[in-house]
């Protein structure tokens, strides 16, 4: 391993002024010390977040919603009562992802900055498009795991669990540099085409400083699945989050985002209209699931993911639409 420098940031300021070629910011460490390990980063300088003050919050209000520290573990964000209650996919993601162990390490903004889980990009004989070579191998590869939207250039899927209910609630992510700027949770990852190289829209020396969730309305609910082939240490095959707001047995509004199924977490904007105004049953949500996959494009190992995706999508909704899952 090359030797790097160590520095403990203090402030955001100060984090922001250690940066320099090369350098690297870790908070749990999960991915970064992967991707060193990995040989496909090899770091000049660690600058360590763990040591930043008053990173590490959970605060809730009725009105102003959730704001939410960066150095907040996944353990952290699936004990807490309030986002149990009112954030409930929020909370069922973060306890799903991962292994006990690695939800005690992992950080909230880790987990949304992680570099995806390709096994060609993660291998450092194969010399893929995301790392600046010709080919996608996974187009004619070992594709089980990869894209079934968006996957002509780069067939990665987006690797983090909060990402998807975040997104499906309308989160924002504060971000600090040598400037300061909000962006919606929507926007700030970004596809391979506009981007091979990185997977958001996060500059070099730039930090997220928080993450604001809007509250949810009284009638609002929300519900995530994650499809694993295993319970513990493994990634989803298709995930979702679903937040309803709710009229009796009438959708007023619905946010549909779909994980593990695109190198971004895809809003389903098919499903949503699909859902929008109709009393929810088992016939609307599978309608839904049909719309939100109507685009799908699978590779020649992952058609699996489509009927998969077809029952976890329209059993998420209908737990929504339920309020099952709100500890
Ligand atoms: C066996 C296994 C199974 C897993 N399963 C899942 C799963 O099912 N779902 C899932 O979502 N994840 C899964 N993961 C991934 C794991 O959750 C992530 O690696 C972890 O969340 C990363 O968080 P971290 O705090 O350790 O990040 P770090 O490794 O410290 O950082 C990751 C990246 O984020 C940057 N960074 C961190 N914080 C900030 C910040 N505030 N501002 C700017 N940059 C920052 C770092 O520079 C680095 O590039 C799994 C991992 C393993 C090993």
């Amino acid at each position: 391993m090359r030797p790097f420098e160590w520095a403990d940031a203090t402030s955001v300021e100060q984090a922001v002024s250690l940066t320099v070629k090369g350098s690297a910011f870790k908070a749990g460490g999960v991915d970064l010390v992967d991707l060193m390990k990995e040989r496909l980063f090899e770091p000049s300088r660690i600058i360590n977040l763990n040591t930043m003050p008053d990173w590490n919050f959970i605060k809730d209000d009725a009105s102003a919603g959730l704001k939410i520290g960066p150095l907040v573990t996944l353990a952290q964000l699936s004990e807490h009562d309030a986002i149990r209650k009112r954030y409930t996919a929020l909370a069922q993601a973060a306890g799903h992802a991962a292994t006990p162990q690695i939800r005690n390490m992992a950080t909230l903004g880790g987990n949304l900055l992680q570099r995806p889980r390709c096994w060609y990009f993660r291998h450092e004989e194969f010399h893929c498009r995301k790392k600046g070579g010709e080919r996608c191998f996974a187009q004619d590869g070992e594709n089980q795991y990869h894209a079934i939207f968006n996957n002509s250039l780069c067939a990665i899927v987006h690797p983090s669990a909060t990402a998807t209910p975040l997104i499906a609630m309308g989160a924002t992510l504060d971000i600090s540099g040598k400037a300061k700027r909000t962006v919606p949770a929507e926007e700030f990852f970004t596809l391979p085409s506009v981007d091979l190289h990185r997977e958001n829209q996060l500059e070099p020396g730039e930090l997220i400083t928080q993450i604001n969730v809007p509250a949810p309305s009284a009638n609002a609910r929300s519900f995530y699945i994650k499809q694993g082939e295993k319970e513990s240490f493994d990634w989803p095959v298709a995930e979702i989050a679903a937040v309803l707001e709710m009229d009796g047995d009438t959708c007023k509004k619905a946010s549909i985002v779909l994980g593990a199924a695109a190198p971004v977490p895809r809003r389903a904007k098919e499903a949503e209209a699909a859902l929008t105004g109709q009393k929810i049953d088992e016939k609307t949500t599978r309608a839904a699931a049909e719309a939100a996959l109507k685009e799908a494009t699978p590779l020649a190992n992952n058609g699996y993911k489509v009927p998969l995706l077809r029952v976890v999508i329209a059993r998420a909704i209908l737990a929504a639409a339920r309020g099952e899952g709100a500890a």
